[in-house]
């Protein structure tokens, strides 16, 4: 036990120095800090029975991406003066052996508004108060807090953006400067029997080595986040005329958008930090573009998805959920897993899904397509089994904005408009008509694909095809749908669904029934 007043900051997500109030406040009049970090077997255990590698509930890309944030993170509090604990096992249980065994008298953490860690912090929060500790618990990983707006909007969440930035306004930080530096921390106190640990590998994990053949070209860490908001703000112009969803999603050498999103999610950008950055920016030019398409809209929809998660029921969920429109999706596994593992015979389609599994990232509009053929524009399958699918495969995986967006593409909730789809074989050829992101990701495409078949290889005859060396239905599949049919009767089933959805709605009460609007 170490003597004096110590504290202890839980690093979860703000796995970061600059604008941290919990760290601040922790080190604050403190002699001890012990900052910790819990590898959680829910997220990291390893699990060989996955369709790739990595656990059940991330793949290795996102385990890869939280490791090198970590080890960011431990040389940024070395440069103070300290470091970061790394203990393994269920989080609140590794937290209360070390609350008992250190002299602990303040307790703090960023706050997080997912379902996980709301209940998690319950059973830390009842034992520290308990104890007598101090519990400082600030929201700092969203620009507002959402349950003031829900508050504001008589306890319920707003459902459209739109009524959402009026109630939101601008935020009460925003004229104040942020801490975005910290001088020093006070060192770390004595750890006793606690079985403390340094960052560990992927392969100290237990993960095996794998033979992907690319990976993800995105390296975690706040310095990195730093860096590559610096490079994006730098454009000034670029960043003045930022408009949504304008942008390229086939550009990959040179992605059409900040990919700050990975940064975002773990924390390692402060999305305060990154909203006060772009206001300075705009005072500073003639003009620019304003929310819902601005880069500074992108990061209030952001707010937006986290409050609506945050006060509706079974949100991830269609049953129980009332905003979420009820559609009878088809439990089709062989079309999911055609889907998952590239294979629809959809060169657009399947370059998409294997930029996710192999970078772990795609553009917002590559989203939008892969997400509408798999339920509504095509194959009708369930938004959950693909919302599962990107939740484990993206590393800038997101419990409120991938749910939310799920619900959006599948037209289950917020958008409507179930007639209009995403063709997968015009809406890329608009953007790249030679095909040269379907020919990075999908080598077997790659070399003499004419240009005028990259997006319809089942259409080229079959010299061209003998000729590119790759026979539709041997090399690279044929199509698991006919998607102008396929199209027609997604519409009809939405059509009936919605009418169904209409018809229940007298049976609910009138509350239900404008949540359900
Ligand atoms: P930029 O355009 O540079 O935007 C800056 C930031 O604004 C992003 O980093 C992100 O934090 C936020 N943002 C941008 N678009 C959205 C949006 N539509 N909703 C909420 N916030 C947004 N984004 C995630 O961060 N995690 C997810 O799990 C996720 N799942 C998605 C699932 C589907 C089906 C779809 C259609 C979109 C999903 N998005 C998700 C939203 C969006 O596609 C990504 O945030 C964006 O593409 C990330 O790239 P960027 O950082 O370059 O974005």
């Amino acid at each position: 036990m170490s003597s004096g007043s110590g504290s202890l900051m839980w690093f979860r997500k703000g796995l970061r120095i600059h604008d941290n109030p919990a760290l601040e406040y922790a080190s604050k009049g403190s002699n001890f800090l012990y900052p910790v970090f819990v590898i959680d077997p829910h997220y990291m255990k390893p699990d060989r029975e996955a369709f790739s590698p990595g656990s059940s509930k991330a793949g290795l890309n996102r385990i890869q991406f939280l490791l090198e944030s970590l080890r960011d993170l431990d040389l940024n509090l070395k440069r103070l003066g300290s470091r970061l604990l790394v203990l393994k096992g269920e989080p609140s249980e590794v937290l209360l052996r070390c609350l008992k065994e250190w002299d602990v008298k303040k307790l703090c953490f960023e706050y997080d508004t997912e379902p996980y860690y709301q209940a998690l912090d319950v059973k830390v929060k009842s034992y520290a108060s308990t104890a007598g500790m101090e519990i400082y618990s600030p929201v700092s990983h969203t620009l507002f807090n959402p349950a003031d707006i829900i508050r504001k909007n008589g306890g319920k969440p707003p459902l459209s953006y739109q009524s959402f930035l009026k109630l939101a306004g601008e935020p009460s930080w925003a004229s104040s400067p942020l801490s975005i530096t910290l001088s020093s921390l006070p060192p770390v106190g004595n750890t006793g029997n606690c079985n403390i640990s340094e960052v560990p590998t992927v392969e100290e994990l237990g993960y095996e080595e794998t033979q992907q053949d690319e990976l993800s070209p995105f390296r975690g860490g706040e310095t990195e986040a730093l860096k590559r908001l610096r490079e994006s703000i730098e454009n000034k112009e670029w960043v003045a005329k930022f408009e949504k969803p304008k942008g390229d999603p086939s550009a990959f050498l040179k992605p059409a958008t900040t990919v700050l999103s990975p940064y975002l999610k773990f924390g390692c950008l402060s999305s305060r930090y990154f909203y006060i950055c772009l206001k300075d920016l705009y005072k500073n030019v003639k003009t620019h573009t304003v929310p819902p398409v601005s880069l500074a809209g992108q990061l209030l929809w952001r707010d937006f998805f986290y409050t609506v998660a945050f006060g509706t029921p079974s949100f991830d969920r269609m049953r129980g959920n009332k905003i979420c429109k009820q559609i009878p999706w088809n439990d089709d596994d062989e079309l999911l897993v055609a889907w998952r593992e590239a294979r629809t015979g959809f060169p657009w389609i399947d370059a998409i899904m294997t930029q996710l599994r192999k970078w772990g990232w795609m553009h917002h509009l590559a989203r939008h397509c892969v997400a509408c053929f798999l339920t509504r524009g095509d194959l009708f399958v369930h938004w959950e089994k693909g919302r599962d699918v990107f939740e484990r495969l993206l590393i800038d995986s997101d419990w409120a904005i991938n749910n939310g967006n799920w619900l959006w593409l599948s037209c289950s909730s917020f958008f409507y408009q179930y007639n209009r789809i995403y063709s997968p074989i015009s809406f890329g050829k608009k953007y790249d008509p030679n095909g040269d992101y379907i020919r990075h990701f999908l080598p077997v495409l790659k070399a003499d694909m004419p240009k005028e078949y990259i997006y319809e290889p089942w259409t080229a005859p079959l010299s061209i095809q003998n000729k590119a060396k790759c026979i539709i239905g041997r090399d690279y599949p044929k199509p698991v749908v006919a998607h102008d049919s396929a199209s027609k009767d997604c519409r009809r089933r939405m059509a009936e669904a919605y009418a169904l959805n209409h018809k229940m709605s007298g049976m609910v009460s009138a509350e239900d029934l404008r949540n359900l609007r």
